[in-house]
């Protein structure tokens, strides 16, 4: 079923980019406002989200456009049940055959095409993806030479999954974190009735993240981790632009302000 564009998405979320290496086996083939990342291993490809339903031959043109063709892309990841980011990808499944593995907190959502817990946007709806593997946290997932594992960072989502890896970049290995959104996004943090423990997953996923490192982090939202903009600054010289060992844990410090901030403001509202 071919579901309407909303009115109000960002021109960018399907604005073009061209395809580029981020470091080591690394690269990006999303658009300008929206990520998906390629991960090529020797054994096919790695594709972490795939952002809008419309974007689909677009991603797909990038992901061919660095030599892999679809067929070889074998497994499909995503951070986090939302349409932006999983809304193609029902259709790049059907377009590679690829298995999708996803979390169980997030099997419901993508299973059903819609998100799960009361939001303030409404429903969200995207095609429906059949989840061939649930994993947990703390997993490792292996395709030939690359081995990514799972983070459970819940709050978001229910299932929202934050995946890392060892780059070789140039010689150097450099840990690479894709981080799930940790933004409040419309959630209702008071009285959720589809998901009542959000408020406390939100907390512990910022306790999680805050002890973990990352030297590479790599966002759904690219503008959250400045993604484009370094590369960038990379073309024009800057080798190490994508290096910034300190800017996990300056994220999870702002976004757990604001966080704490939009609980106190919706207990406020609750209370009149
Ligand atoms: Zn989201």
């Amino acid at each position: 079923m071919a579901l309407p564009v909303l009115a109000h998405d960002p021109p960018e979320w399907s604005e073009p980019v061209k395809p580029f290496r981020i470091a080591g086996n690394v690269y990006y083939v999303g658009t300008q406002g929206l990520a998906a990342y390629l991960i090529k291993s020797n054994e096919g490809a790695i594709l972490l989200d795939a952002t809008l339903a419309e974007n689909a031959g677009q991603i797909e043109r990038n992901i061919e456009s660095l030599g892999v063709p679809l067929r070889e892309v074998k497994l499909l990841l995503s951070d986090h049940a939302h349409a932006d980011h999983v809304g193609a990808m029902a259709q790049l499944k059907r377009d590679t055959g690829a298995r999708f593995l996803a979390s169980e907190g997030d099997r419901w959502a993508l299973e059903n095409g819609r998100n799960e817990g009361d939001n303030n946007y409404g429903v969200m709806p995207f095609d429906r993806i059949q989840v061939d593997e649930v994993i947990r946290d703390g997993q490792q997932v292996s395709l030939g030479d690359v081995t990514l594992t799972a983070h459970l960072t819940p709050g978001h989502t229910r299932g929202c999954t934050s995946w890392s890896m060892t780059v070789d970049d140039r010689g150097t290995p450099r840990q690479v974190l894709f981080l799930c959104s940790i933004t409040e996004a419309g959630n209702t943090l008071v009285g959720n009735q589809a998901y009542p423990g959000i408020a406390d997953d939100y907390r512990a996923t910022f306790a999680k993240l805050a002890a973990m490192r990352a030297d590479i982090v790599l966002t759904s939202h690219p503008e959250m981790a400045d993604v484009l903009e370094r590369a960038g600054k990379r073309d024009a010289g800057e080798v190490d632009a994508f290096v910034e060992p300190g800017l996990l844990s300056t994220l999870v410090a702002d976004f757990k302000v604001a966080f704490e901030d939009a609980l106190k403001e919706q207990e406020a509202a609750k209370q009149h």
